[in-house]
C-alpha cells in the first residue's frame, strides 16, 4: 500500500434505477466520510430505459469522483459487475447494489477487515426483508449449490463485497463470458471472510431481477460450478437399469411359474398394457432429463467458443483521465 493512501473503488450496477440514485448518492457520500480514503464510484448503466443515464450525468457533473459507463443494451447484472471491475482503478474494489439493499454503512467494516489483511470480505445476509417464497427459494438454492459445487461457495452471500486488487486482477483476466461473480470470487482462494449484515428492503423502484433472471442466475451458478448434474444423469441411468433388471427377472419368473405365483401370491399374469406404458413414459422422461442436462453444458461451451465480447460500452462519463484503463478490457469499448 506504500506511502500514498490507497484508493477505494465502488462498483454499482444499475438497471432502471432512476428512483434510487439520489438517495444512493447521499447515503454513500455520508458513509464515505468514515473511510478515511480517497474513493471513486463506477456506475455501470446496464442499458437502462428510464432516466438513469441523465441522472448519472448530473451526478458526475456535481462530483467527478462518480464515473459511469453505459452499455449499449441490457447485458445483465453479473456482466455489469464484471465491466465495473475492469474500469475500477482502486487498490480495493467494493461491489454494491444500487437499490440500497446492501447498506453502504457496512463498507467501513469491510475496510477494517481488509486492513487486517483479508483479500476478500463478503457480506453475509442475516435476515432478508423479502417475500416468503423468495426467501425459501434462496435458502434452498444456496444449500444445494454448496452441496454440489466443486469449490465451496459460502451460503447466503451475494455480490456485496470488497476485493483486494490482487483478486480483482485475477477475475478481470478470466475469459469466461458466463459469469457467476460470487462463485468465481470464492474460487480464487486467498483469505476470505464474511461480515454479517441485515439485508434491507429496496429503497425505491421495482426489483430489476425478474423471476426468470433469478432462475437463470441459479442455473448459471449450478452448471458453471459443478459437473454434478452430468453425474446425476449417469446415476439415474444406473438406477433405472437396476430397477428394470429386477423387473425383467420378476416378469420372467412369473411367466415360468405362473401357477405358483397365482396360488401363493394371488398374482395372475398381467395383460401388460399398464406396465408397458409406464415403463415407456418413465424411460422417456429420464432420457429427456439427461439430454437436457447435456444440452445445458453444450450450450455453455457454445457461448464460450463464440468468443463474442461479454459487453459493449456505448458511452462513458469520465472527466479527469479519459484514456486510462481501456486496454485490459475483455469487453468492447
Ligand atoms: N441490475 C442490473 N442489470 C439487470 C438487473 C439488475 O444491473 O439486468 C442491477 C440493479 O440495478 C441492482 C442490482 O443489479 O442494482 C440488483 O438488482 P435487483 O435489486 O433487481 O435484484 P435483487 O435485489 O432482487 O436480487
Ligand atoms: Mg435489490
Amino acid at each position: 500500500m506504500g506511502e500514498e493512501k490507497p484508493l477505494l473503488s465502488v462498483v454499482i450496477p444499475c438497471y432502471n434505477e432512476e428512483a434510487t440514485l439520489d438517495v444512493l448518492y447521499q447515503r454513500l457520500t455520508e458513509a464515505a466520510q468514515s473511510w478515511g480514503l480517497p474513493y471513486e464510484v463506477i456506475v455501470v448503466d446496464d442499458g437502462s430505459v428510464d432516466g438513469t443515464w441523465a441522472k448519472l450525468i448530473r451526478i458526475h457533473e456535481r462530483d467527478s469522483r462518480w464515473r459511469a459507463i453505459r452499455f449499449s443494451r441490457n447485458f445483465g447484472h453479473q456482466t455489469a459487475i464484471s465491466a465495473g471491475m475492469v474500469e475500477a482503478k482502486g487498490d480495493a474494489v467494493v461491489i454494491l447494489d444500487a437499490d440500497l439493499q446492501d447498506p453502504p454503512e457496512v463498507i467501513s467494516e469491510f475496510l477494517a477487515r481488509w486492513r487486517e489483511g483479508y483479500h476478500v470480505v463478503y457480506g453475509v445476509r442475516r435476515r432478508r426483508k423479502e417475500g416468503l417464497l423468495k426467501r425459501v427459494a434462496y435458502y434452498v438454492f444456496y444449500r444445494f449449490l454448496r452441496a454440489v459445487a466443486a469449490t465451496p461457495i459460502p451460503v447466503d452471500t451475494g455480490d456485496f463485497c470488497l476485493m483486494d486488487r490482487k483478486v480483482v486482477d485475477i477475475l478481470n483476466r478470466m475469459p469466461e463470458r458466463n459469469r457467476f461473480v460470487r462463485g468465481l470470487r470464492a474460487w480464487t482462494g486467498f483469505s476470505q471472510i464474511g461480515v454479517e449484515y441485515e439485508r434491507q428492503a429496496r429503497a425505491a423502484g421495482q426489483p430489476q431481477y425478474t423471476f426468470r433472471k433469478l432462475v437463470q442466475l441459479a442455473i448459471d451458478g449450478i452448471f458453471s460450478f459443478s459437473i454434478w448434474p452430468l453425474r446425476l444423469a449417469t446415476r439415474l441411468g444406473l438406477l433405472v437399469s437396476t430397477v428394470a433388471f429386477f423387473g425383467v427377472v420378476f416378469t420372467l419368473l412369473q411367466r415360468i411359474y405362473a401357477d405358483w405365483f397365482d396360488k401363493y401370491l394371488g398374482l395372475r399374469p398381467v395383460p401388460g398394457f399398464a406396465t408397458t406404458v409406464i415403463a415407456i413414459l418413465f424411460l422417456g422422461g429420464v432420457q429427456l432429463i439427461c439430454l437436457g442436462i447435456i444440452g445445458e453444458y453444450i450450450g455453455r461451451i457454445y457461448e464460450e467458443v463464440k468468443g463474442r465480447p461479454p459487453w459493449i460500452i456505448a458511452e462513458r462519463l469520465d472527466r479527469p483521465s479519459a484514456k486510462a484503463n481501456t486496454s485490459a478490457s475483455p469487453g468492447l469499448i
